[in-house]
């Protein structure tokens, strides 16, 4: 059945067109029927790759307006971080996708997050992974040490991503790691070779390996390094590695900064326009210099962003507005045991009064919920009630005779 027009012979395997089923000939090469399965197969399987360690392939990557909207869904306020976040994520994931048909490499968009303990780091981070599809893993930078000293080793980050990747290395080397805390590891004092800085340099330098993309072996279990243990190599250059830190006492270093520009160059009208109450929105990289980060770690997280201080309004917007708020929360609890579950919309109000006196912030909205509804979903399920309307009165008495000062004490 072999084509006639053709050179006769399979340019991929040799074989001649009496051998196989069928030769197609191409401008000056053929190629047999089972040559074409096969790179069929092989074409498939790679685009199968690409798309199951990203979940999306260009066409599906979302555009940073698209990212934007979706993070509106979720996180109250932050209107800079999520526009930052938006367009480095899109720009990451634009690299991964990048065709390598010239010189130009687009690099890496690695991010770090200043803001206040409780305004939506970790939210944001959690929810652009979950848009995203890959794997995320989140690590707190408090118990990272050096290699030797008590304490989780720097590759353990990359355990933690792997175990959310089910071991998928593919996956987990697109994945997104979320380091908290990074401040907890800015450099103690100005002079590091005084005392050895077990947690504070001596990380920052383990991290900047993994920040500017190297191939690190892994310990799958985490824990130690052993010798006997198999080690997985995991290459971190498509990794997007998103830090938060509250760093307290930045604001003092941005107002000196702040300062000092304005006896050097700025114009006293430049300087009418700085905002003393909200001097985050103004943070640049050598504030966090100042504050000991050390600058080549700061120059692996090249984009720089700010969470504001959440207020009373944002507080009760968290309640009631993000796709998942805590009360859409509590209502879905209820209609599973067939309960139609409100709420006064005094009730919000009292519970972020009682936040804001606590001082806790959005994380405790969610524990003064719970309080309040503590008997209800202890009472409800086994009687035949098919309505609770809480008012503001119930909500009071519910969180009085709780043990108000345990929950303060908690958190
Ligand atoms: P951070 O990482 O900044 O310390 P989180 O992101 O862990 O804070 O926030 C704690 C919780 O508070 C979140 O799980 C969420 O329920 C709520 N929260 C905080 N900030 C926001 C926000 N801006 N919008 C919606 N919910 C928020």
């Amino acid at each position: 059945m072999a084509k006639k027009d053709t050179n006769g012979y399979c340019s991929f395997c040799g074989r001649s067109d009496k051998d196989v089923n069928m030769l197609i000939s191409g401008m000056s090469a053929d190629i047999c029927d089972s040559c074409a399965e096969q790179a069929y197969q092989i074409v498939k399987e790679s685009v199968e790759a690409k798309k199951t360690s990203l979940g999306i392939d260009k066409t599906q990557l979302p555009d940073p307006k698209k990212i934007k909207e979706y993070l509106d869904g979720y996180i109250i306020g932050q209107e800079n971080a999520k526009r930052y976040l938006s367009v480095a994520v899109y720009n990451h994931y634009k690299r991964i996708l990048q065709g390598k048909e010239d010189d130009i490499e687009i690099e890496k968009s690695n991010i770090i997050m200043v803001g206040p303990t409780g305004t939506g780091k970790t939210l944001l981070a959690r929810t652009i992974a979950k848009l995203l599809h890959v794997p995320f893993a989140i690590v707190d930078a408090t118990v990272l040490t050096e290699a030797g000293y008590v304490g989780e080793d720097i590759e353990s980050i990359l355990t933690r991503l792997l175990q959310a990747s089910d071991y998928d290395v593919a996956a987990a080397e697109r994945g997104i790691v979320f380091i908290d805390e990074i401040d907890k590891i800015a450099r103690k004092s100005d002079n590091p070779s005084i005392t050895r800085d077990v947690s504070g340099e001596g990380v920052q330098q383990g991290l900047l390996k993994l920040l500017e993309g190297s191939i690190v072996n892994v310990p799958p279990q985490g824990g130690r390094k052993h010798p006997d243990q198999k080690m997985i190599a995991v290459d971190t250059k498509n990794i997007l590695f998103v830090c938060g830190g509250a760093f307290d006492g930045i604001e003092r270093k941005i107002a000196q900064r702040l300062n000092t520009m304005v006896v050097g160059y700025a114009s006293s009208k430049n300087n009418a326009q700085v905002d003393r109450n909200n001097l985050l929105q103004y943070v640049a990289p050598q504030d966090l210099k100042s504050f000991g980060l050390i600058p080549e770690i700061i120059g692996r997280l090249p984009i720089l962003t700010y969470l504001d201080a959440l207020d009373r309004s944002a507080l009760r917007r968290i309640l009631t507005e993000p796709k998942n708020s805590i009360i859409k929360q509590y209502v879905k609890l209820f209609k599973m045991d067939g309960v139609d579950l409100t709420f006064e919309d005094d009730v919000y109000e009292y519970i972020v009064d009682k936040a804001v006196e606590y001082k806790l912030g959005a994380r405790g909205l969610r524990s003064i919920v719970e309080t309040i509804m503590m008997d209800a979903m202890f009472n409800i399920p086994s009687s035949k009630q098919a309505q609770l309307h809480v008012t503001k009165e119930y909500a009071v008495e519910q969180l009085e005779n709780s043990q108000v000062v345990k929950l303060r004490n908690s958190l």
